[in-house]
């Protein structure tokens, strides 16, 4: 039967994959033998080094996900470039903070057309490849926000209580093709996009103290969720999406 939890000859899209939660994401799923292709707006060479040194393959694809133009791009750009493509990780994400009452439908549009609009193509271009070929494996992102209301992030809210909702959709409609369609939703993790919240003193306090684990979350935390997720073991899991937040909905 051998390692269920083995991706060797995977070819796995990571978009993101520069910095944070979604280098640390490629980087596990190439540690599990997957070949990356990472997408991302600026210099992935740090990300491209670290795949380099599990021996797997690294190609980046330059794009920004603001818009859907480049979608059907990263997926052919993929396919040309690694033979194939068998998993997709939408890590790429924004978030905009401010009191609802002043909110503007500037950060409403960016926010919802990069972590919302932007997944859902994504998954549809990569999906439709997937379902012809009767396989394969699909992680969104998500956040504690998927499940709460969080204060001062109305767009990033609501993007991400529908990663949830678009990942349970998916799988009702992929599952029964061999297509996985699940989310991982990180807790609170030390990286730029929680770095307002680590810098105010009060704020960090409050979080701390509400994580069971007692410590932000480091993005090594979250690999091996991925690996889960993107593996065999992972076959018969659809439209989950799993916590990994260190005790945070347990409170
Ligand atoms: P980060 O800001 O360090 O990384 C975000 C990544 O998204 C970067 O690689 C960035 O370049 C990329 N990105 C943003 N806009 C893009 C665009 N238009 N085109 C292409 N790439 C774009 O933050 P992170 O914490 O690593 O966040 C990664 C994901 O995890 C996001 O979806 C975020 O919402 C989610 N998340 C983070 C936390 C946390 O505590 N850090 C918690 C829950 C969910």
């Amino acid at each position: 039967m051998g390692n269920p939890f083995d991706l060797s000859g995977r070819v796995a899209i990571v978009t993101g994959a520069n910095t944070g939660l979604g280098q640390a994401l490629a980087v596990a799923l190439a540690a599990a033998g997957a070949d990356i292709a990472a997408v991302g707006r600026s210099d992935m060479s740090e990300t491209q080094g670290l795949v380099e040194a599990t021996g797997r393959r690294f190609l980046g694809i330059r794009a920004d996900l603001s818009t859907i133009e480049p979608v059907q791009r990263v997926v052919d750009e993929t396919l040309s470039g690694l033979g194939g493509l068998d998993i997709l990780v939408n890590n790429a994400g924004i978030i905009r903070r401010a009191d609802a009452v002043d909110f503007s439908e500037e950060d409403w549009d960016a926010v919802v057309d990069t972590n919302l609009k932007s997944v859902f193509f994504l998954c549809q271009a990569a999906g439709r490849h997937m379902l012809k070929q009767g396989s394969g494996k699909i992680i969104n992102i998500a956040s504690m926000l998927s499940f709460q209301g969080g204060i001062r992030v109305p767009s990033y809210t609501a993007s991400k209580s529908g990663v949830a909702g678009l990942t349970k959709l998916l799988a009702n409609e992929w599952a029964a093709r061999g297509v996985n369609v699940n989310a991982i939703a990180p807790g609170y993790f030390a990286t730029n996009n929680t770095a307002a919240l680590q810098a105010d003193e009060a704020r960090n306090r409050s979080i701390l103290e509400r994580i069971p684990a007692g410590r932000w979350g480091q993005p090594d935390d979250l690999g091996g969720a991925a690996v889960f997720l993107a593996s065999r073991a992972a076959d018969y899991v659809h439209g989950h999406i799993l916590a990994v937040d260190g005790g945070w909905l347990a409170r």
